[in-house]
């Protein structure tokens, strides 16, 4: 029998159905339209609800987001055999889990994942599939050739759309004169872009997407009472606990409740990442062949360079197009360009990207926040996450020096007694240094 790691492996998608993770709620359900329109039947899984199944089969020293998405697949599979009964076959079922290279665990995820699965009898023949970071989630495997690149594209523009309503929506709601509705708004203009790109899908006009947040934006705008702003805060973290509200308690909803306005880091910014990472290690191998003079697989280098040179500019322009379509009508905050906070980390000599993870970004975008004029920072992350650990031990003394109220928010699926507090403390304070800003008197 095979290695559990070589049967987490891509595979061709098409007449298989997709199972995929709950992350962000706008996010995980525009992935799942985007597959939906290359004819893949794709579903994202009710989350949190199997968390005691992820934790029954992990001993506790995983990632919390391995524990959780482990749940969620352990739970949908449960439910989906007792739906069918003899008719359910786990080998038509795909599970997508993507990974990471670097340092970070989130390599291990599908891995470990895999093991799980093989042992349990009737759930051993499901097929686990990823996407991977290091090729910069290249399709080429699980898509046709001649689809992949498009679905690629169409995958981006979803996820840029995504973080624009969630930025819409976290602009909004904290001034909305009937409580709720900014919710509804942003469910229905999520369910109408879902349409859209299923019905369009590979050919999809951007100016239909632009439109439809740019709506979005104006009747959000038209929801909001002019009241004066509250106080800014910024989070960052770890991507999946910082997305998913029921793994971080809703902790945007609180920090609202107790008079807060949020900025949360976006997807976008990691799928920019990415990008901004690769680029930059094909660029080194490049100049080391150079260097030493090994001229045959230069070409092939090049190659690769240009694509993502290119790559990296139709995410910028569209990135750009996007948030422009909604920037008109509101004020959202726009995301924090790669290449900026690569600066801030060698102007502060905090940290480098040449040590990776996601600490990069979120190191430099709370000295962003900071330098936007922010009162407040959260770091969200799973409890003993390596990078928001690090990211923790830099922040913490740096943020203290500059009087900045900061916040560590690590969570495991436990009730925490003394969170509510810490919290409250947290927003007490950005609400002094907001009024203290404005010329109160604090
Ligand atoms: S970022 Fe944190 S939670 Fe995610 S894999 Fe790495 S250590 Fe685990």
């Amino acid at each position: 029998m095979e290695s559990a790691p070589a049967r987490v492996r891509k595979i061709n998608l098409y007449g298989k159905r997709l199972l995929i993770p709950m992350m962000h709620p706008f996010g995980a359900p525009l992935l799942a339209a985007c597959f939906r329109a290359f004819g893949v039947d794709a579903v994202v899984m009710d989350t949190y609800k199997g968390l005691f199944l992820g934790k029954e089969y992990t001993s506790s020293k995983e990632c919390f987001p391995c524990q959780i998405t482990l749940g969620d697949v352990l739970f949908f599979l449960k439910h989906e055999k007792q739906r069918l009964g003899e008719e359910f076959r786990a080998c038509d079922y795909v599970y997508f889990m993507p990974e990471s290279d670097g340092p970070c665990r989130f390599g291990m995820y599908n891995k470990m994942q895999r093991i799980v699965l093989d042992t349990i009898a009737e759930f051993k023949d499901i097929n686990v599939s990823y996407l991977s970071t290091e090729d910069s989630y290249d399709c080429g495997e699980i898509l046709p050739l001649r689809d992949a690149g498009e679905f690629k594209k169409l995958a981006y523009l979803a996820s840029i759309v995504g973080d624009v309503l969630d930025r819409i929506v976290l602009r909004a709601r904290p001034y909305e004169r009937k409580k709720g509705s900014t919710d509804r708004l942003a469910s229905a203009s999520l369910d109408r872009i879902i349409s859209i790109i299923e019905e369009e899908g590979r050919n999809i006009p951007l100016s239909l997407l632009l439109e439809e947040v740019s709506r979005t934006a104006r009747e959000a705008a038209s929801l909001m009472d002019t009241l004066e702003r509250r106080p800014q805060i910024g989070i960052v973290g770890e991507i999946y606990v910082r997305s998913h509200p029921w793994s971080n308690e809703h902790l945007i909803r609180k920090i609202e409740a107790y008079g807060g306005e949020v900025t949360n880091a976006t997807v976008g910014e990691w799928l920019n990442f990415v990008s901004f990472e690769n680029f930059r290690k094909l660029k080194r191998e490049i100049e080391k062949q150079v260097r030493e003079a090994r001229w045959i697989s230069l070409f092939s280098l090049w190659k690769g360079w240009l694509s993502h040179f290119l790559e990296r500019y139709y995410q910028r322009q569209k990135q750009r197009q996007i948030y422009e379509a909604a920037l008109a009508y509101l004020d959202i905050h726009p995301d924090h360009p790669v290449e900026e906070l690569r600066e801030i980390l060698e102007r502060e000599g905090l940290y480098s990207f040449e040590v990776g993870t996601e600490a990069c970004l979120s190191i430099a975008g709370a000295i962003k926040y900071i330098e936007e004029g922010f009162d407040g920072i959260i770091n969200v992350f799973p409890f003993t996450c390596m990078p928001s650990t690090i990211c923790s031990a830099i922040l913490r003394p740096v943020l203290r020096e500059r009087r900045i109220p900061y916040l560590d928010s690590p969570h495991d699926g436990t009730i925490q007694p003394g969170r509510e507090l810490a919290l409250r403390t947290f927003m007490y304070q950005a609400l002094l240094r907001c009024k203290s800003k404005k010329g109160g008197r604090g």
